[in-house]
Order: structure tokens, then C-alpha cells, then sequence
């Protein structure tokens, strides 16, 4: 018997789809994450891998190379497979990330053929990330059309930001409509910016920048929870050295590299998303683990200048907002590499901010010291929540967004109609 409603949240990406389910707790008002897992090396080598709420693994499976081309089929598996998995829930809902929803989706949205149409039209923008992102509804909505499917943009959260932060200094004429600058990560501010809102209620209407340190990374200024500034802009390239993203670059780089080197449009491309950042300058990884384990001194400088790089954007952002009341690490690096913090940290100690080694070491909530002038913290992100908080809610249409479906809500979601995939 399915007992619990709970929602499949997707995250597609070039060559993975990251999946997780979570589970409404009536009873807190609240979700659950019950699983979650992926299927990485899609086109080459796929492997499925589950694990529990407890993170342990519950489920491995490898396909052979032809079978891993299958895009397709490798989803309809996974949708198979999870009602076996989680006998007592109903999945109502699948939302998705979609990295970007340009001027017209401000807002978690209804997938529709309408609204698939337009975001196909935004693939220019993110030709890494949304063509992936995409597929996945189109073939939810072909094999299961009865569930209700919610797109959660990465652009949205920054959809308000002050017209100096979003405006490139161009010619206003027609044919730069759109060419502004538009963010990204949207999904982990919110969270991170909610969590801690909830963790320091003093801080909430305070001024934030929040460190999202990953494979791909950008800092946002938050003043009171609303997006007043950020590191990246038209495109998810802009802003900080990524794993293979170059960050900001002299516009003039492009014109020469064009001019003198002979190089197209695909070749930049290549070089800028995927040949550039840690990996280009180390020449050895874009895996900060792998760098910070390294001794080649290529590793250092790219350490080094990630670091650099960062400490300064603390500081523009903190310029956008007339001051800094705290600020936050999040995602795989900032998480995780209590390196990466203290060099970062060290950079600002012109701030008067300073950090207890101790805290950063065990990756403590609040690891400033005890004389830093404002306060330091790690919080981990969770994108997952987020998109199943607006998946539920905007199913029971009360369209606000950010709020937690709460009980009332879920009534209403359990009556709409909403057939289960399981
Ligand atoms: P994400 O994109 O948020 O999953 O972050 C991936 C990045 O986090 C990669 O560069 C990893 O090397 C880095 N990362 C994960 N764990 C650690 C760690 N313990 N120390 C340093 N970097 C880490």
C-alpha cells in the first residue's frame, strides 16, 4: 500500500542524472530525504548507484557501452525500479533543475509543451547544462503524462537583482535584449540563505555573502534573503575559476584568441567550459581533492588562485552591499576543504575576520574565532530540498514559492490529481 506522498527530484546533467526522493512528513511539516543516488558515466559506461537515508548503498548496476547511450531507457529503469525500492510512497511530483530559465521564469513552473518550447529556446545561454536538463521531462511527460512535473531555475533566485548588478554596459538597442547578467547556484542560495535564517534568526535581515564552492562555484551578496549581487552573469562561465570554466576573462582575450589564433566559435567554447580553470592551470585535475594532494607545483598556483580569486569576490560582494554582517561556505570545496576557508579567510583578515582552526578543522556550524568581527560559516547545501519545497508547493498552487508545502497544502496535493508512478 503507498502510504507516503513523496516527490522525485532530477538533476540531469551531460553525462549523469542525480535522483533523489523526498518524503512529506505531515506530522513536522517537513520533508524527508529517503533516497537518492545517480547514474553517472551516461554515453560511455553508465553505472546506477542508490543509497538509503542513511547513505548506504542499496542498489549498483552497470550497463554495457550501447546500453549506455540509451538515455532514455536508462531513466525508464530508474522509474521502475522505485516503486520496488519504496513500496510505502506515491511519487506525485518530479521536479527539476534547470540551470536556466532566462527573463521569463522567475519562478518555479508548471512543465507544459509551451513551457518546454521556451526553455529549449534558452539553450544558447547554457549549451552545457540545459539541453541535459531538459531531456528528462520530455520523456517523463512521453511515458508517464498523468505526473505533474515542476522546472526549478538556478537563474531564479537572483531574478530581482538590482538593475546596476544585472546590466552589462552595452548599447541599449534591440539586438542586446536579454544580454544581461542573470545568475546562477539560485537553488543552494535560497537554501543555505532559509537555513541559516533559521539556525541565526538575528542574521536575517542581515547582509551575507555566501561562498558556493564546487565544480562549478560563484559567490552571491544577500541582504534580508533577496539576491542583491553575484559572481556570474549572461552564462555560468562568468565570475570565479571553476573545476574546468575559466571565470571572468577579459572580453578582449576572445577577440584575440579569434583574430590571431584562428579560433571558432566550438573551439572557445571547449577551451572556456571544459579545458580551462583548475584543470587548465594545474594541468593536472579539476578536482580540488586531487590538487590540494598533489605536490606539482601547478597544483599549488591553481589552489592558490582559486583562493585568491574568491577572497577577492568576498570583497566586491560585500562592496555591493555597503558591508558584511557573515559569511557562508557551501558545496563539495567549500564544505569540505577546511584548506581552501583558511586561505580564503586569511585573504580577508583586512576585514578583521578570523577564523578558530580548531572549528574549521572538525567543519564546526561556526568556525570564526571568537575575535573575528563578523561570523564565519559551513553550511551544507541542499539543492534537493529546495527543489522538492517548490515542487510541492506549486502543485498545491498557492505559488509562494519558497514556502514548505504545509498541512493544509498537502491535502489539497492529495486530492488534486495527481496518479502515482508507482
Ligand atoms: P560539488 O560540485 O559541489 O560536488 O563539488 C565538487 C568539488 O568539491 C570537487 O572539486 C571536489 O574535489 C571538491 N571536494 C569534495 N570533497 C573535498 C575535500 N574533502 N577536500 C577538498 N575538496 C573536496
Amino acid at each position: 500500500m503507498n502510504r507516503h506522498e513523496s516527490c522525485l527530484v532530477l538533476n540531469a546533467g551531460s553525462s549523469s542524472l542525480k535522483f533523489s526522493v523526498l518524503r512529506r512528513v505531515e506530522a513536522h511539516d517537513d520533508l524527508q530525504q529517503v533516497l537518492s543516488g545517480q547514474i553517472a558515466g551516461i554515453g560511455t559506461e553508465a553505472v546506477f548507484e542508490a543509497r538509503d537515508a542513511n547513505r548506504r548503498v542499496i542498489a549498483r548496476q552497470r550497463w554495457n557501452a550501447e546500453d549506455s547511450q540509451r538515455r532514455e531507457a536508462l531513466l525508464a529503469f530508474l522509474l521502475d525500479w522505485l516503486p520496488q525500492a519504496l513500496p510505502e510512497d506515491r511519487i506525485v511530483a518530479a521536479g527539476h533543475r534547470v540551470v536556466h530559465g532566462g527573463r521569463t521564469f522567475s519562478r518555479p513552473v508548471r512543465v507544459t509543451p509551451e513551457v518546454l518550447a521556451e526553455l529549449e529556446a534558452l539553450v544558447p545561454l547554457a549549451p552545457l547544462h540545459q539541453p541535459h536538463n531538459l531531456a528528462p521531462m520530455r520523456a517523463l511527460a512521453a511515458s508517464h503524462p498523468e505526473l505533474p512535473q515542476v522546472a526549478c531555475f538556478d537563474t531564479a533566485f537572483h531574478a530581482e537583482l538590482p538593475w546596476v548588478a544585472s546590466t552589462y554596459a552595452l548599447p541599449r538597442e534591440p539586438a542586446y535584449e536579454g544580454v544581461q547578467r542573470y545568475g546562477f547556484h539560485g537553488l543552494s542560495y535560497e537554501y543555505v540563505s532559509q537555513r541559516l535564517a533559521a539556525l541565526r534568526p538575528e542574521l536575517a535581515n542581515q547582509r551575507i555573502v555566501i561562498c558556493h564552492l564546487g565544480n562549478g562555484s560563484s559567490l552571491a551578496a544577500v541582504h534580508a534573503g533577496r539576491g542583491v549581487d553575484t559572481t556570474m552573469g549572461f552564462t555560468a562561465l562568468d565570475g570565479l575559476p571553476m573545476g574546468t570554466r575559466c571565470g571572468s576573462l577579459d572580453p578582449g582575450v576572445l577577440l584575440y584568441l579569434m583574430r590571431e589564433k584562428g579560433m571558432g566559435a566550438d573551439s572557445l567554447e571547449d577551451l572556456l567550459y571544459r579545458r580551462s580553470g583548475l584543470l587548465g592551470v594545474s594541468g593536472l585535475s579539476s578536482d580540488m581533492r586531487v590538487l590540494q594532494e598533489s605536490a606539482e607545483p601547478a597544483a599549488r598556483r591553481a589552489v592558490e588562485l582559486f583562493c585568491f580569486r574568491v577572497a577577492k569576490e568576498v570583497a566586491a560582494m560585500a562592496g555591493s552591499m555597503g558591508g558584511i554582517d557573515a559569511l557562508v561556505f557551501t558545496a563539495g570545496i567549500g564544505e569540505n576543504s577546511p584548506a581552501v576557508r583558511a586561505d580564503v579567510c586569511s585573504r580577508l583578515g583586512w576585514l578583521g575576520l578570523a577564523i578558530d582552526d580548531d572549528a574549521n578543522g572538525r567543519r564546526a556550524l561556526e568556525i570564526s574565532a571568537d575575535e573575528s568581527v563578523l561570523p564565519v560559516f559551513v553550511l551544507p547545501t541542499n539543492e534537493e530540498t529546495m527543489i522538492a519545497m517548490h515542487t510541492l508547493s506549486r502543485l498545491a498552487g498557492d505559488g509562494r514559492g519558497a514556502a514548505l508545502a504545509t498541512r493544509q497544502e498537502a491535502g489539497s496535493c492529495s486530492t488534486a490529481p495527481t496518479p502515482a508512478i508507482c
